[in-house]
Parts: structure tokens; C-alpha cells; sequence
């Protein structure tokens, strides 16, 4: 626990490095707009009901799902493949993996997801992710902290996938990195939200399938410089909002590991779950 002090000391200090706009070369301009922008909501909180994360109709606390939403969104469960935590129709033993695990075994050891990523929980995610709908991250670390229990009590460190620095200007927080710190909170394992580093802009994964997001994200991924002592044997626990093809986090993991990790489990949001046809 190498980090413990000094990450255990980041947590509840606003937006973190790697989070928001203090993080990228002195735009710290825009932090009065964003306290702002959250006084008002907090104090529109105290005025009107608590509503439905997904369609905004009341409900009795805040950050849930009304009973309609919560039936239509998928939250995934057990059986899973032990590997990437896709899930199976049927049981198939505890440490059963996938057709795609078996023929290329990732350089992680177990991802699994709250959510599967559909046209359900889009909405859901997606107004997180670019809407500016931050507020939703303290529901959601709270689910993660569910589905990944076993991943979190192994884990030393929790690492969010990092933005480029150019998308984290337009975009003005990184949701892996809110949903880290919120897990950190949550179960007191410390975060790094600097660790990792996109060393390169990657064109938008969209629309590519899984050979192409594979070489799109190659050597898209660093240590921050110096990191990697403090790293040496950690079991890194890498957050993300959407696991897709599992080519980002892959790529994270190899990087990870090659800077002296331990292990790397990975803890998502959601995750897309295709056909095993198209995954190979
Ligand atoms: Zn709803
Ligand atoms: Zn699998």
C-alpha cells in the first residue's frame, strides 16, 4: 500500500487532478462556474422532488431508479465468465470463460460491469458521460462498489482510464475519473487518478470494431514518469464507465503490468455484451 498516505489524502478535496479543469495547464477560470453550476443544483435539490436518474419522474430518495426504469435497465449478475464477466444464459461452474477469453485470455485478470449497455441504459450513461449529469456518480460508485465487492477488497489502488488532455477541455471532467473517486470514498481504497496517461489522442473508437480498436489504442497508454517504483507488485483495479471491446482497458492493463503491477482487475459502469461471434 505504497500510496495509502498520500492518495488516501486526495479524496475528498473537490476535483482531482486528472478530473477537471484544474488538471490541464492552469484552466482553473472555469472552476467558479462549475461550483456555481453545482450550488444552484444543490439548491434546486432542496425544492423539488428527488427525481429518477434515467427519466426524471419522482421518486422517494435521490440517486435512484423509479420502479420502471429499474426493471427495464439490465444490472447484471452471476452466472459470468470468470475472465471478462460477460454473462452466460446458463451456469457453466465458477471459473468458466468465454469462447473469447479462452482464445485470447486478456492481460487482465477479471473485468466485470453493474450494467449491460443497451438501449435501456444508454440514456443512462451517455448523460453522464457528456451531459454534464456528474451528479449521478455517487449512485453510480455505489453499484460498482456492489458488482466489483470482490475486486475492490483485492484491490491496493483504483486507477480510471485517463482522457487526453484535449478531450478533457471540451468535455471538462473525466467520468472514469468521478466514478474512481467515488469508489475510493466508498470503500477506502486509495486512487491515482494521474497514474495512467493518454500519450496520444485516439480517434473515437465508434464504428470500429475490435481489430481496429485494438490497433487504435496501442501505445495509447503511459505511466506517468516516476510512477512506476511506487507501482512495483500493487493489484491495480482500473475504472471505466463502458467496457466495449475491452481494447482501452487491454491496453491499460499491458501498460500497467509492464510498469511492475501486480495484477489488474478492471470495474466498469456498464459493458457492451455482443455476440460471441463478433468478439474474436
Ligand atoms: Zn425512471
Ligand atoms: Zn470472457
Amino acid at each position: 500500500m505504497a500510496l495509502g498516505g498520500a492518495a488516501g489524502a486526495m479524496v475528498d478535496l473537490g476535483p482531482g487532478p486528472g478530473e477537471g479543469p484544474a488538471a490541464v495547464g492552469g484552466q482553473g477560470w472555469r472552476r467558479p462556474a462549475r461550483a456555481l453550476r453545482r450550488g444552484g443544483r444543490g439548491l434546486l435539490d432542496l425544492l423539488l422532488p428527488p427525481q429518477c436518474l434515467r427519466c426524471r419522474a419522482a421518486v422517494d430518495v435521490p440517486g435512484r431508479l423509479c420502479a420502471e426504469c429499474w426493471r427495464e435497465v439490465d444490472f447484471l449478475g452471476p452466472p459470468l465468465c470468470e475472465g471478462c464477466g460477460r454473462p452466460f444464459d446458463f451456469h457453466l461452474g465458477s471459473a468458466a470463460r468465454c469462447i473469447a477469453c479462452l482464445r485470447r485470455p486478456p492481460s487482465y485478470g477479471r473485468a466485470r460491469a453493474v450494467l449491460r449497455y443497451d438501449d435501456a441504459s444508454r440514456g443512462l450513461i451517455l448523460g453522464f458521460k457528456h451531459g454534464d449529469r456528474t451528479e449521478s456518480a455517487g449512485a453510480f460508485g455505489g453499484w460498482m462498489a456492489r458488482a466489483g465487492a470482490e475486486l475492490l477488497r483485492e484491490a491496493d489502488l483504483l486507477v480510471p482510464v485517463p482522457l487526453h488532455r484535449w478531450r478533457l477541455l471540451s468535455r471538462r471532467y473525466n467520468q472514469s475519473a468521478l466514478l474512481a473517486r467515488r469508489l475510493a470514498r466508498i470503500s477506502g481504497v486509495p486512487y491515482a487518478p494521474d497514474l495512467l496517461r493518454r500519450l496520444r489522442a485516439t480517434p473515437s473508437q465508434g464504428g470500429l470494431d475490435a481489430r481496429e480498436r485494438r490497433r487504435n489504442v496501442r501505445g495509447a497508454f503511459g505511466v506517468a514518469p516516476g510512477q512506476g517504483p511506487r507501482l512495483a507488485g500493487l493489484r491495480v483495479l482500473l475504472i471505466d464507465d463502458v467496457l466495449t471491446t475491452g481494447a482501452t482497458v487491454e491496453a491499460c492493463a499491458r501498460c500497467l503490468l509492464a510498469a511492475g503491477a501486480g495484477g489488474v482487475d478492471v470495474l466498469t459502469l456498464a459493458r457492451v455484451v455482443r455476440p460471441e461471434s463478433d468478439r474474436l
